[in-house]
């Protein structure tokens, strides 16, 4: 092995012994086969169990009528305060990646039960770049990575981008956050994306007006169908 790796190898261990990684929801040690998050909360947290219906669930039913989507799948449902939020926020804002990779394993397995080899893309919600600038990240693309490596198809990041900036969402009604998003997206690349079966892919799905904006940029593409994945649904 060589000096630096097993110095770094070295360092981590030695940080594990005196910092033990702790699972970001419940704040319990982890397992060594466990990363950021226990598995008991995998199981404890309020899991939607969409991918048993994956194409007449709320994710899909949400979209009925307003775009063309096959199958929806989310990890869990989302409620204000609770710790689904919190881990969302963690990712976001807080930049822990490790989760958002991790979360988007964990999506990843019940998305391959449910619906094995249907997708040929990830196609992570772009982030406006001054945005991503910021963040230094999307975290759409850092759970598409998670995706990604169980899934085991590539991550599409650049042929579609969102060409406008657009202001906060959730002091928003529905018919005004469709306004705001209605046009924000365009695809660069449209004639690499005929007749495919994409997987667009967001942190988290409330209203639905993002990906409604975005998938009916992909669908307008000849052949293309388009499913969604999120970490987390709104509850109603
Ligand atoms: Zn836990």
């Amino acid at each position: 092995m060589h000096i630096v790796a097993y110095l770094k190898d070295a360092l981590s261990a030695l940080g594990e012994l005196f910092y033990p990684p702790v699972c970001s929801s419940c704040g319990n040690h982890l397992f060594k086969n466990e990363t950021e998050i226990c598995q008991m909360c995998i199981r404890r947290l309020p899991r939607t169990y969409f991918e048993k219906r994956p194409y007449e669930n709320q994710v899909s039913i949400m979209m009925w009528g307003r775009c063309r989507v096959e199958c929806g799948f989310a990890l869990f449902y989302y409620r204000k305060g609770e710790r689904v939020q919190q881990l969302l926020h963690d990712v976001k804002y807080r930049g822990n990646q490790k989760l958002g990779v991790e979360l988007g394993k964990q999506l990843g397995k019940l998305i391959n039960q449910a619906n094995p080899n249907l997708f040929d893309e990830l196609i992570p919600i772009p982030l406006h770049p001054r945005k991503k600038r910021i963040r230094g990240f999307n975290q759409a693309e850092v759970i598409c990575n998670g995706l990604a490596e169980v899934l085991c198809i590539p991550v599409n990041s650049s042929d579609v981008y969102r060409k406008t900036h657009t202001t906060s969402q959730t002091k928003k009604g529905r018919f005004e956050r469709w306004q705001n998003v209605e046009d924000i997206f365009d695809v660069a690349n449209a004639e690499q994306l005929k007749n495919k079966h994409l997987l667009v892919v967001d942190d988290v799905i409330t209203t639905g007006s993002t990906l409604e904006a975005c998938i009916n940029q992909l669908t307008a593409i000849e052949g293309v169908k388009v499913s969604v994945a999120t970490i987390a649904c709104a509850a109603l």
